[in-house]
């Protein structure tokens, strides 16, 4: 058996076969398939589906500007053109990859071809190849995008995961997530975390591990190789007894988030989509205080509309009942980039267009998004929130769009709801400004991953930082206590949702300084809520 040292991004004990992935290969791995005539099947079928969804477009748009028509006529005429379907059943049937895999490339190869040319005609063709291509994968059925880990559940490794690739992998067969690089505080593991997945990075993984058995050791940071029989049996007694504290844990799930003195402090939930919702009600959250709405901006071919985002967040809000449920906007830019968004390329992403400000130079994007939570507000106990804030003009800004937000959606006759808005604290200057911009909001959100970040100057994602960033560093508490103090002063409620928010060493310290509510991933909430039931702030104070 060989021993791995390396760190713990997210405990809990796992057994089972490794699946090496590999970036580069995993295109053509992942995507073979035994039986290229069902996949050329799938595709013809998908194709008629389309095209019948276009003939009934193109009939609901009668008496509609001729514009909506021709853009479903040309999309159509993509559709039928012979050289397109030619290309990707070529693909299928010389490659035996799957239908989904030779629509994205040779959407991918067709744009690349034509990219270079300007003429506003091939723009035109570009954007509907890409809507076309869009739809076929969509007619395919979801699992046809995502990254498909096969049949048996298994501990994935990897040199690094991006977000979007965790995002496209099926979350039901991951063991446990092994990588090299990565970080505690990076996004990659936090959607490990949130999906309740034993994480481990700074090992050194190497593809010959491909197949052979592990032990995932997330309390210790260790991976055993190769395991003994006896070895595994004593892994899983350890399994067991996890099991056992969980179950123990799980005795809190209905009980209220309240000191031992009576103080009503609440634990909410941080999720990445709605799918994480099944997660919040398992460990019975208060609510949802973060849900991070980029990731449904991520591994598309353009930004979601309207009505999609609108049908997510009314599951979100009708899903939560009365429980309170906070949709952060979409916090793009940095390690989380949409092509479509064109970035240009910085020397500095963690310090480039991010957050509320790429948002605002992407009104036309943004307004959609505003537009689908507020609709989606008259379906529950939604808020929203604003992240990378830095200067009360970007809330003024805000402020101006959320107003014709409204009159539009007036307009249209469409019902919405006029919900509560937040601000997150997650720069020096928000929290040298927190009263002025709690002045404009009905609570403040502390985001330490990134104040942590900015406040320090040490990028969250550096590995060889590692052991220097530090959230619990003196000036970012103190800074917490700040904030909690102006936002109160204002009026506001104040919350922490970044990941230090879970840490059940410094609960104590954040309901002495007054927090109304901390916001973690949904695996936290017990651990948290069993420290806050214990804590009595009419004792001796600490601070
Ligand atoms: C934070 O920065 O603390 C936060 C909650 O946002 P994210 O981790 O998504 O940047
Ligand atoms: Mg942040």
């Amino acid at each position: 058996m060989e021993i791995l040292k390396g760190k713990t991004s997210f405990p809990g004990i796992a057994a089972g076969k490794i699946l090496f992935y590999a970036r580069d290969e995993y295109e053509i791995r992942w995507h073979s398939v035994k039986d290229a005539r069902k996949e050329l099947d799938s595709f013809e079928k998908a194709k008629r589906d389309v095209a019948e969804l276009l003939e009934k477009l193109l009939a609901e748009a009668e008496g509609k500007p001729a514009s909506v028509s021709k853009n479903y006529r040309a999309q159509l005429q993509v559709l039928m053109d012979e050289s397109y379907s030619a290309a990707i059943r070529s693909m299928i049937e010389n490659q035996s990859v799957s239908a989904g895999y030779a629509i994205h490339t040779t959407r991918d190869e067709l744009i690349y071809t034509f990219q270079k040319l300007e003429a506003p005609v091939i723009r035109e063709r570009i954007r509907h190849i890409r809507e076309i291509s869009f739809k076929l994968i969509r007619a395919l059925g979801t699992s046809s995008s995502r990254i498909v880990l096969g049949e048996e559940p298994v501990i994935l490794m990897a040199d690094e995961l991006n977000p979007v690739e965790i995002l496209e992998m099926e979350k039901d067969n991951i063991l446990a997530v092994v990588t090299f690089h990565g970080s505690e505080i990076s996004h990659s593991s936090i959607m490990t975390r949130t999906m309740d997945i034993p994480s481990l990075f700074n090992i050194n993984v190497r593809p010959e591990f491909d197949g052979r058995m592990a032990v995932v050791d997330g309390y210790t940071g260790t991976l055993y190789l190769d395991p003994s029989d006896e070895q595994l049996k004593e892994y899983e007694l350890r399994r067991q007894e996890d099991q056992r504290e969980r179950e123990e844990l799980m005795k809190l799930k209905d009980k209220p988030d309240v000191t031992l003195d009576g103080k009503e402090v609440n634990v909410y939930a941080n999720i990445g989509s709605v799918d994480d919702l099944s997660n919040v009600d398992y460990y019975g959250a208060d609510g949802v205080g973060l849900m991070r709405s980029e990731f449904q901006y991520l591994g598309k071919d353009r930004s979601p509309r309207e009505n999609e985002l609108f049908l997510e967040y009314r599951r979100l809000a009708e899903a939560m009942g009365g429980r309170t449920a906070i949709v952060r906007t979409m916090d793009l830019g940095a390690d989380k980039k949409a092509d479509y968004m064109r970035i240009p390329a910085e020397t500095n992403p963690i310090m480039g267009n991010r957050g509320i400000r790429l948002a605002l130079d992407h009104k036309d994007v943004f307004v959609e998004q505003l537009r689908a939570i507020y609709r989606a507000g008259y379906y529950g106990n939604l808020s929203v929130m604003f992240p990378m804030i830095s200067s009360v003009e970007e809330m003024d800004e805000i402020d101006a769009m959320i107003q014709e937000v409204k009159e539009n959606l007036a307009e249209r006759g469409l019902p919405f709801r006029d919900i509560s808005r937040g601000v997150m604290i997650e720069t020096p200057a928000a929290v040298m400004i927190a009263e002025e911009l709690a002045a404009r909001a009905d609570f403040l959100s502390i985001g330490t991953n990134d104040l942590t970040q900015y406040t320090l100057a040490m990028d969250r994602q550096n590995p060889s930082l590692k052991d220097k960033y530090n959230d619990h560093h003196p000036a970012v508490l103190k800074m917490i206590k700040m904030v909690i103090d102006a936002g109160h002063r204002a009026g506001c409620r104040v919350f922490i949702c970044g990941e230090i928010a879970a840490e059940t060493s410094l609960t104590d310290t954040f309901l002495r300084m007054g927090v109304d509510a901390l916001s973690v991933v949904p695996a936290c909430v017990l651990p948290v809520r069993r420290i806050l039931r214990q804590t009595d702030l009419s004792s001796v104070t600490k601070m």
